[in-house]
């Protein structure tokens, strides 16, 4: 078979989707045989319990879309090499396509990938299509990387990312289709044992309702978005973040309709606009500083005393939704039920740890890689920096966040605290009491329990943070910058 007849293996990964896929789009426009292929890889067996069950679900949900254009989505398990090799001979395919991803994980993968491929005289290609921009395209006057937000959205608020494309009505099939695993077969359930029935309850995957949701938010909430979006207990943010995270939608596409809304005068859309900046700004800042992943992207915070013990009582009080300290623990039920989280609850947990509990910022993104079905690696990694305050353009330390006046302003009526907390409740909602099905056995957790006091004085302890900042504030002066 020559290059110019021989199939096209397109590796789907977080581009689980069919309209504005530039890799795809490209694939079907050369006439030749696609064949799609998904992988349960090292990339997947790093993913977090919550993120493995939801990306089953967009791998499902894409297989039935592509069935419907008479293709299919061959599945195959191993390191990514490994399988593309295999699938490579078995179908004389001389080119692997896929859409590039900035991780630093996918990074290293992608690379060693590309780099077995071609010794072998396939042809690899990584396409855009993760982020509006790729990241090398966006740069300060002087030619380097964004570090501070604000100039980041100007610079790229008025760039023409393009129109994104429609979905091929039709991929050419191969003459004859290779092997494919079972998708049920992966279990990629297992990991949350019990929780995942629960969990899965609340996902939304799949094109069609990613789109569903990005119509319900620009016509019923886009109006209400720069108030509502604070409030825990409100439905008032898109939730697109599960379906943005496995490419179910394009950024392209929510962008271009933030646009369109912009020029119709919507009052949220500057404010949806920004918000998916943020996104593309976290991948931006990764992409540049792959290390601040795992640690602080400014130097003077890696002495900064906190604790790095995952299983410190306070820690398991935090993770398990029992601080005492209700909208903390309400946000971390929700998440553990739901696979997410609202954003204000998400910054108020984050500060809660880092600060009045003094523990690492790491332990609580581990944990939210755990948790979190839209679990997203830029963004995590960024927003924990962001609220710890040792990341680029972050929030000063010294704010902290007091989550008992938090709730007086953005649950007044206590809704949001409801919602999740059983204790105390004679008639608690169904919500509240699927967290204690949800959670392991192991944790010993009865919704008959009182609710546990405060497992820390919010004054003391912030008090105790604040005391560690000021001492590091002085250890940085004395030695110049680095301590
Ligand atoms: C400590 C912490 C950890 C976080 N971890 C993640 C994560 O793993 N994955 C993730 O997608 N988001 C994360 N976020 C950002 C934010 O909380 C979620 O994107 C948001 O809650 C998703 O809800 P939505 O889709 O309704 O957002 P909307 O308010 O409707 O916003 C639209 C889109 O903009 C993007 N966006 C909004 N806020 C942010 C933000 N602060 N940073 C980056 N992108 C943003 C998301 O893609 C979102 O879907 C984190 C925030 C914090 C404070």
């Amino acid at each position: 078979m020559t290059e110019s007849t021989s199939p096209i293996l397109l590796w789907f990964r977080r581009d689980l989707r069919l309209s504005d896929h530039p890799a795809l789009n490209a694939a079907v426009a050369t006439g030749r045989p696609v064949i799609p292929i998904f992988l349960h890889d090292e990339g997947i067996e790093t993913l977090g319990a919550a993120a493995r069950l939801r990306i089953g679900f967009a791998v499902g949900e894409l297989a039935r879309a592509l069935e419907a254009l008479g293709s299919r989505l061959i599945l195959r398990r191993g390191p990514a090499l490994q399988s593309l090799t295999a699938l490579v001979s078995e179908t004389q395919a001389g080119t692997v396509w896929w859409s590039r991803l900035h991780d630093p994980m996918s990074q290293r993968r992608d690379e060693a990938v590309s780099h077995g491929l071609r010794a072998a005289g396939i042809e690899t290609r990584a396409w855009p299509g993760h982020l509006l921009f790729e990241p090398e395209k966006v740069a300060t006057g002087t030619g380097g990387s964004f570090k501070v937000y604000g100039a980041f959205f100007k610079s790229i608020v008025n760039r023409d990312p393009g129109l994104p494309l429609p979905a091929p009505d039709r991929l050419m099939a191969p003459a004859s289709w290779p092997r494919s695993d079972r998708l049920e077969d992966w279990r990629l359930s297992a990991a949350l044992r019990g929780g995942a029935p629960i969990v899965a309850a609340w996902q939304r995957p799949g094109e069609r309702r990613a789109h569903e949701r990005l119509e319900c938010f620009l016509a019923e909430k886009i109006g209400s978005y720069p108030e509502s979006r604070e409030y825990p207990s409100l439905d008032g943010t898109s939730g697109l973040s599960e379906n943005l995270t496995y490419g179910e939608i394009s950024v392209r596409t929510c962008w271009r309709a933030g646009l369109a809304a912009l020029e119709r005068g919507e009052a949220g859309a500057d404010r949806f606009l920004r918000e998916l900046a943020w996104r593309e700004f976290s991948h931006h800042l990764l992409f540049h500083a792959p290390g601040l992943a795992m640690d602080p992207w400014r130097p003077e915070w890696r002495s900064f005393p906190w604790t790095d013990d995952a299983e410190a009582p306070l820690v398991q009080a935090w993770k398990k939704g029992r601080t005492g300290v209700r909208l903390v623990d309400a946000a971390m039920r929700e998440m553990y039920v739901t696979g997410r989280m609202h954003n204000r609850a998400r910054m108020i947990v984050a500060s809660f740890l880092t600060k009045h509990m003094m523990v690492h910022w790491r332990v609580g993104l581990t944990w939210f890689e755990e948790c979190l079905t839209d679990w997203d690696p830029a963004s995590n990694a960024v927003n924990w920096q962001w609220v710890a305050g040792s990341g680029p353009d972050a929030a000063p330390f010294f704010r902290i966040f007091n989550p008992v006046a938090q709730a007086k302003t953005y649950d007044a009526e206590g809704r949001y605290a409801q919602r999740w907390i059983a204790e105390g409740q004679s008639d608690a909602p169904a919500t509240a009491l699927s967290f204690f099905e949800a959670v392991p056995r192991s944790w010993g957790l009865s919704s008959r329990d009182p609710y546990p006091a405060p497992v820390l004085d919010l004054a003391l302890a912030r008090e105790r943070a604040l005391e560690a900042f000021r001492a590091r504030s002085r250890r940085v002066e004395a030695v110049g910058g680095d301590a």
